[in-house]
């Protein structure tokens, strides 16, 4: 049985495909189709080490998924339909309808719809996704992972919001969490570098990338997230505040006179690091923070703060801790940000090695001291492997 998986995640604008052995996580290929639906878009294909990139006009999802097969066609490897096991979607919100990946099907497609309004920036495009790879692989099962799914397990008062019944019940007002493929891959790995069985492992995941998150996992399930109803809420991010009091929307509203949507998108762009600094790389902004600049140390001061608050939070609420671990750009390649966030924590047991903290390598790997009670990690995270790999748990009907 071929477990040759083509995984693809479709953004608003964007396009990213890898071609995949869902087992083993090598990749064949690789690529991104980028300004979709502007004057010029560019292609990148990646294959044996080699990038071919061109730049021509992507009117649509459609035309960008052709040039991806085109460029398969021409600069290899040959896709052949009867060997693909599986075409994945990274879909972002399931609500609560979903903690499994599923085959599309009509009805899938109606409901993925259906949830539209829980996430109007990323849903429709995954939408879009899903049509045009179910128009172009007809005979290939398509599968969509859901962001959410993995926190489908968050016991009760975990996801609920102390909002009045009618919101909950009539408008699906509750935390559901994101990154969730993030988080299985990444809790799996911990586990066997912890060399504990996932099932009895409790853990402080941080994902630290463009969007940020924390999630509190026990046994290989989440019990807590700091995503709720959106991908807003919780750690600093990029360009997003993260947590803040919900009355500043209607106090900027009554006072300032913006509407809610002039508020949401400075919340969702223009806060965070850039509202912070200017920048929202985090690259960037420790260059800049080590050049003097004062806002680029608040920002950056702010964002390690809000993630050492999470560690706190969620090691109280698992009550007892194996390991926090580092994934994300951010959390795999900034040891200041990893020494600033556990600084001073060692009455809780978790302790940095400040050499194996500071050690460049893209390996998994543990940065605590030998004695720190709770383990520190570095994991990579690898959100295409782990959506080949639950697509091809769900076509061949086995985990
Ligand atoms: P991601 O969304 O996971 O790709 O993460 C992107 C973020 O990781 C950006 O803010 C990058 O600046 C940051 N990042 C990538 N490499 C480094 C690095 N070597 N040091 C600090 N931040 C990095």
């Amino acid at each position: 049985m071929t477990r040759r998986v083509l995984v693809l995640n479709a953004g608003s604008s964007s396009l990213k495909y890898r071609l995949l052995d869902g087992g083993t996580g090598v990749a064949e290929a690789s690529g991104t189709v980028e300004r979709i639906g502007e004057d010029t878009g560019t292609l990148t294909h990646s294959v044996g080490g080699q990038d071919h990139t061109e730049e021509r006009r992507v009117t649509d999802f459609e035309d960008a998924l052709r040039s991806a097969l085109d460029a398969f066609e021409r600069h290899g490897p040959a896709i052949d339909r009867d060997h693909l096991a599986a075409v994945g979607h990274r879909v972002v919100h399931g609500g609560d309808l979903f903690a499994d990946p599923v085959v599309v099907d009509d009805h899938l497609l109606a409901t993925v719809e259906d949830l539209v309004p829980l996430a109007p920036l990323h849903n429709p495009a995954n939408l879009e996704g899903l049509r045009v790879a179910r128009r172009l692989f007809p005979d290939v099962p398509q599968v969509a992972v859901f962001d959410t799914a993995f926190h489908q397990s968050m016991p009760e008062h975990a996801y609920t919001y102390a909002v009045p019944l009618a919101w909950r019940e009539e408008h699906r007002i509750r935390r559901y969490g994101f990154h969730g493929t993030s988080y299985a891959f990444v809790s799996r790995r911990a586990a066997e570098l912890l060399d504990r069985p996932v099932e009895e492992t409790n853990l402080v995941v941080l994902h630290l990338g463009n969007g940020a998150s924390a999630a509190a996992i026990r046994g290989g399930h989440s019990v807590d997230t700091s995503m709720g109803l959106t991908p807003l809420e919780g750690l600093v991010m990029g360009t997003r505040s993260g947590d803040l009091d919900p009355a500043i929307h209607g106090h900027l509203h009554r006072e300032v006179g913006w509407s809610l949507d002039e508020i949401d998108r400075a919340l969702y762009r223009e806060s965070g690091l850039r509202g912070l600094s200017g920048v929202n790389d985090f690259r960037e902004l420790t260059r800049r923070m080590g050049a003097g600049d004062e806002t680029a140390r608040l920002a950056f001061d702010v964002y390690a703060y809000r993630v050492r608050k999470y560690v706190g939070a969620y090691y109280a609420a698992l009550g007892e801790l194996h390991a926090v671990v580092f994934t994300g750009g951010v959390g795999q390649h900034s040891p200041d940000l990893r020494a600033a966030a556990l600084a001073g924590l060692d009455r809780l047991g978790i302790v940095l090695d400040p050499a194996r903290n500071d050690a460049r390598t893209n390996e998994a790997r543990a940065v605590s001291a030998e004695d720190s009670e709770v383990a520190v990690l570095v994991v990579p995270t690898d959100e295409e492997w782990e959506i080949a790999r639950q697509a091809l748990a769900v076509v061949h009907g086995s985990d």
